[in-house]
């Protein structure tokens, strides 16, 4: 094909009188002379000017939103408002026609919920645009902050037999045919005859085995897919979601903590830096959206705030025990506005309260630290029972306004006898877990790490509120369209 210069660089050229080529689809086609085109590579788009008396009817019949075009023109400096240099139209060649009638995107704005119905074409969308380059960013920014620190990219299997981590229900990986299945004497299902010849599963977590790489090469870090059949239809929920999961040798708690908040600090900061123009878009869709709703429903801080705010700020660091102080004193809970109504230590935190904390009361992000050991997994290192005895584990979850968790973290138990003894209590097989005792066996030493959910990051950037919106093809109950 000819040589095109992609409209983002187009957009920066000083090279007036020149003639360059752009390919694109069509936005609009205005007053039978003015093209807009995108390529994708800019949410900003080209006005390409046309002369109507040099063309064919029938071939500017054709410019129909969505309809794929190449050009070839002189640039030249626009007249018009709003840009700096537009392209005047020498040849024009239709790649691919769009039925104006039948292509589903009009020159207008349609809803969230209708676009998610149409996954497969919303990416032309400046909406889709910018979500996904800022995705793009985010994800490239976690490859450069571990690069840069000396982590190691580990990755860790997707299919898995261990199903002690229990981070959430699993999705079943067999190819056992389910109108012939094998079953020992007892009626129940023999997995010898399954292709691993054990019950496997798609992975939760990579946490198990990334500890593994960590007690080699000290630093290491997941970043892949994971996969929970958990029922629950939330805006915050997928099936399949992207985590990144950084695990470090003689780390403690604290250490951890340092690490989660530069790097939400520096992912959110290199978006800013980098995605200048998408989430300049994004703020003006999200203040467009806000007006719809009433005066008290409005966010105090619009997205580039709310931002540069989460930059500005060290997050509040604060115990699970004092926690409950501040819920079981609060308004919402005397007034039993709570849906959970807290009364006792030792209840798990709703996202109710959870957003309380970093939306109301604290108004800026909140780690939370020491769970008790009963509602926190098996492998998170104990502390020393409190005043009144109650057992807490080295545990931290990091809360962000209008997300709620966004990473879940802790110390591990490198103790070999406290970990099998909490193991047992919890009913975890040892016998199947003996590859991961075995780095407590040997050289064991204090290790930290977290899980931050990829979605999480790039809905609480993108000031988006479905999650669904943040994946070019959401996995959710019911749905596993395109
Ligand atoms: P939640 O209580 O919100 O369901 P969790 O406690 O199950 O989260 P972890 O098991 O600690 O979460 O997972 C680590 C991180 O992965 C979470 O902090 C969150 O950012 C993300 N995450 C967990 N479950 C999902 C999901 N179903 N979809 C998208 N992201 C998720
Ligand atoms: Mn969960």
């Amino acid at each position: 094909m000819a040589k095109r210069i992609k409209i983002k660089d187009l957009l920066n050229s000083t090279d007036f009188g020149q003639e360059a080529t752009v390919m694109g689809w069509v936005k609009t086609f205005r007053n039978k002379q003015f093209i807009a085109i995108n390529d994708g590579s800019t949410i900003k788009n080209i006005q390409a000017v046309v002369d109507f008396n040099s063309f064919d009817d029938s071939l500017l019949k054709r410019l129909t939103t969505g309809a794929a075009v190449s050009l070839t023109g002189e640039i030249v400096e626009s007249l018009g408002k709003g840009q700096r240099i537009e392209i005047k139209v020498n040849t024009l060649e239709i790649l691919g026609d769009s039925d104006a009638e039948k292509f589903p995107l009009q020159p207008k704005k349609h809803s969230l919920e209708f676009l998610r119905e149409i996954a497969h074409l919303r990416f032309r969308t400046n909406t889709f645009n910018a979500v996904f380059k800022v995705r793009h960013a985010l994800a490239y920014a976690v490859h450069k902050f571990f690069n840069d620190k000396g982590f190691l990219y580990l990755h860790t299997p997707i299919i898995t037999a261990s199903d002690a981590e229990g981070a959430g229900e699993m999705f079943r990986v067999s190819t056992i045919d389910p109108d012939h299945i094998p079953r020992n004497e007892d009626g129940t299902v023999n997995y010898k005859e399954d292709f691993f010849g054990k019950a496997t599963n798609l992975t939760v977590s990579g946490q198990l085995e990334g500890e593994l790489a960590a007690m080699a090469f000290g630093d290491i870090y997941t970043f892949g897919p994971t996969f929970r059949a958990e029922n629950s239809n939330t805006t915050r929920h997928l099936a399949e979601f992207w985590m990144i999961e950084p695990e470090m040798a003689f780390y403690d708690l604290n250490d951890n903590m340092d690490l989660a908040e530069e790097l939400l600090k520096y992912l959110i900061s290199y978006a800013l830096e980098h995605c200048a123009d998408e989430l300049e878009f994004l703020n003006s869709r999200l203040l467009e959206e806000e007006k719809q709703k009433p005066q008290a429903d409005r966010s105090e801080l619009d997205l580039l705030s709310k931002l540069k705010f989460c930059l500005e700020n060290n997050f509040e660091r604060i115990t699970y025990t004092e926690a409950i102080q501040i819920l079981r004193n609060s308004k919402p809970n005397q007034k039993k506005q709570f849906k959970y109504l807290i009364d006792s230590w030792g209840a798990d935190l709703q996202s109710e309260h959870e957003r309380f904390l970093v939306e109301k009361h604290f108004k800026k992000p909140v780690i939370l630290i020491d769970y008790p050991a009963d509602i926190k997994s098996f492998y998170m290192r104990l502390n020393e029972p409190d005043t009144e005895g109650r057992k807490t584990v080295r545990a931290m979850d990091i809360l962000f306004p209008g997300i709620g968790e966004i990473i879940g973290g802790s110390q591990r138990e490198e103790r070999l006898d406290k970990l099998e003894k909490r193991m047992e209590e919890m009913h975890i097989p040892a016998e199947e877990m003996s590859w991961y005792l075995d780095t407590r066996r040997f050289g064991t030493a204090p290790h930290a790490g977290f899980g931050l959910g990829f979605e999480r990051l790039v809905l609480f950037v993108t000031g988006m509120t479905n999650i669904r919106d943040v994946i070019p093809f959401p996995r959710t109950p019911k749905n596993a369209e395109f």
